[in-house]
């Protein structure tokens, strides 16, 4: 039985009119974008799943925000005003704003690593890894096995496979291990939680061999949540509590203020207490971002950010925001169809394999899902599979992805109990049909991140 809806902690006050084509119009449209998500107007869109980032509603206290944001071009008021409270909230004694989440990574990866280094990581976002790529070093991943088992469901499928941390430490040597990255949640494994334990553990491991940890933090809170709710003597701590905790483990943070925080823009870089460092990431944020009290944002952006940094951890919003996850879950659970469980922090991910037997990898199940979501109910989604991963660099073929899932990543305070039982009736009623849906293939595609403008065309044309 489905599980009870959370009510939202919010009423509306301001609304953006959304409307459904005909499934016609809707064909057309897929059809005009070569089939590609990207391609879309977001106009033609009814229920916009495409990501999670920057697509957040703000609260009229962060609306109010916008007006008495301080432009002035150094030392402006929304500049203290966030560092107070991110320190507050994170004990950190050195925070620096940047654009986004990759600009973070940009100013501080350059500084940590080079030619010959490497970087290890529970699982690198994709920008996380191209910005440590970008410097000459390598990228290894090192999530628990149970994530790459979408049916197994498991507390905490984010969790760094600590063995084989230490494993490829000593493989590689620890004067070549430049950085330890833990990203809570972990997002490319379905917006699965990190425990504390384990994050208590990857440090231990980091400072055995005087390595640091940087904590990739753009779903902290939702990550706290996850503690308090799954680990053994946290269920009476505070979001902030524990967000203090999770955070005494790391020497430093990148954050994509675009998720959590609940903004349209924004990222932050942390460092514990290490002052020759920070300086260095002052010099590269003046090159690369402006000056060190704006870093790439108008003051105003700044003063939601602190803002939104309070509101992210409030635990009745968290509470209503976990719920949708878990009501959308529970009516797929009902249904048969199978996802990456249990749900993750961020959104669903539907395994498309298992929907879509008879569509190989190089035929793109995820991406055909995400398709039929268009036609059947106008929701706009994306492939996390094959599709997205490309070819070879070397011969030119087409990789098999571990996962074929087509991601409904859930924006924040933006789509009601309604919307989400569009999304279930959309995806029972593909599975109704799902033998008669055929793959795709790729007509045109640029030589890297193809997925973002490649053109496809169906296969029973
Ligand atoms: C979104 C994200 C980033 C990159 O942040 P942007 O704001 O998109 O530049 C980095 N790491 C993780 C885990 C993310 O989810």
């Amino acid at each position: 039985m489905a599980k009870k809806y959370v009510p939202e902690p919010f009423r509306i006050k301001m609304v953006e009119t959304i409307k459904m084509l005909t499934r016609e119009e809707r064909e057309q449209k897929i059809e005009e974008a070569k089939y590609n998500m990207f391609n879309l107007k977001g106009e033609d869109v009814y229920i916009d799943l495409l990501t999670d980032s920057g697509t957040n509603a703000m609260s009229q206290e962060q609306w109010a925000g916008v007006m008495v944001g301080d432009e002035a071009y150094a030392g402006g008021k929304s500049y203290f005003k966030l560092l107070d409270t991110a320190r507050d909230i994170f004990d950190y004694k050195y925070i620096q704003p940047v654009h986004q989440g990759r600009a973070a990574e940009k100013v501080l990866f350059g500084i940590l690593m080079g030619e010959g280094k490497y970087a290890i990581s529970n699982m690198f976002f994709d920008t996380t890894r191209a910005h440590v790529e970008l410097t000459g070093a390598r990228a290894i991943d090192c999530v628990v096995e149970e994530a790459k088992k979408p049916e197994v469901r498991a507390p905490f499928k984010g969790n760094m496979d600590v063995e084989k941390l230490e494993k490829l430490i000593n493989e590689y040597g620890p004067e070549k291990i430049a950085l330890v990255v833990m990203t809570v949640t972990n997002n490319s494994a379905g917006g699965q939680p990190v425990s504390i334990e384990n994050m208590r553990k990857t440090a231990a491991v980091c400072k055995k061999y005087g390595i640091r940890m940087n904590i990739d933090a753009a779903r902290y809170a939702e990550n706290a949540y996850f503690i308090k709710r799954r680990e053994e003597g946290y269920a009476d701590k505070s979001i902030k509590e524990i967000v203090k905790e999770m955070f005494s483990y790391g020497d430093m943070f990148t954050m994509s203020a675009k998720k959590d925080t609940i903004v349209n823009m924004g990222g932050l870089i942390g460092v514990k207490d290490d002052e020759k460092l920070f300086q260095d990431v002052k010099g590269r944020t003046i090159s690369f971002e402006g000056f060190i009290t704006y870093g790439g944002l108008s003051g105003r952006d700044l003063e939601c950010l602190a803002i939104g940094l309070n509101e992210g951890i409030d635990e009745s919003y968290l509470e209503y925001r976990n719920g949708q996850m878990e009501y959308l879950a529970s009516r797929l659970d009902d249904a048969g169809i199978a996802y990456q469980a249990p749900v993750g922090g961020h959104g669903l991910f539907i395994d498309a394999k298992k929907m879509f037997p008879h569509i190989p990898y190089y035929e793109f199940p995820g991406q055909a899902l995400a398709i039929e979501l268009y036609k059947e109910a106008g929701i706009r989604t994306c492939d996390i599979g094959s599709y997205m991963l490309g070819n070879d660099p070397d011969t030119g073929e087409q990789l098999q992805a571990s996962f074929e899932f087509t991601r409904l990543a859930i924006p924040r305070r933006v789509y009601t109990q309604a919307h989400f039982d569009v999304m279930a009736d959309a995806l029972i009623a593909i599975k109704e049909r799902a033998k008669d849906v055929k793959g795709y293939k790729i007509t045109w595609e640029p030589p890297i991140l193809r997925h973002f403008q490649a053109s496809l065309e169906p296969l029973d044309k």
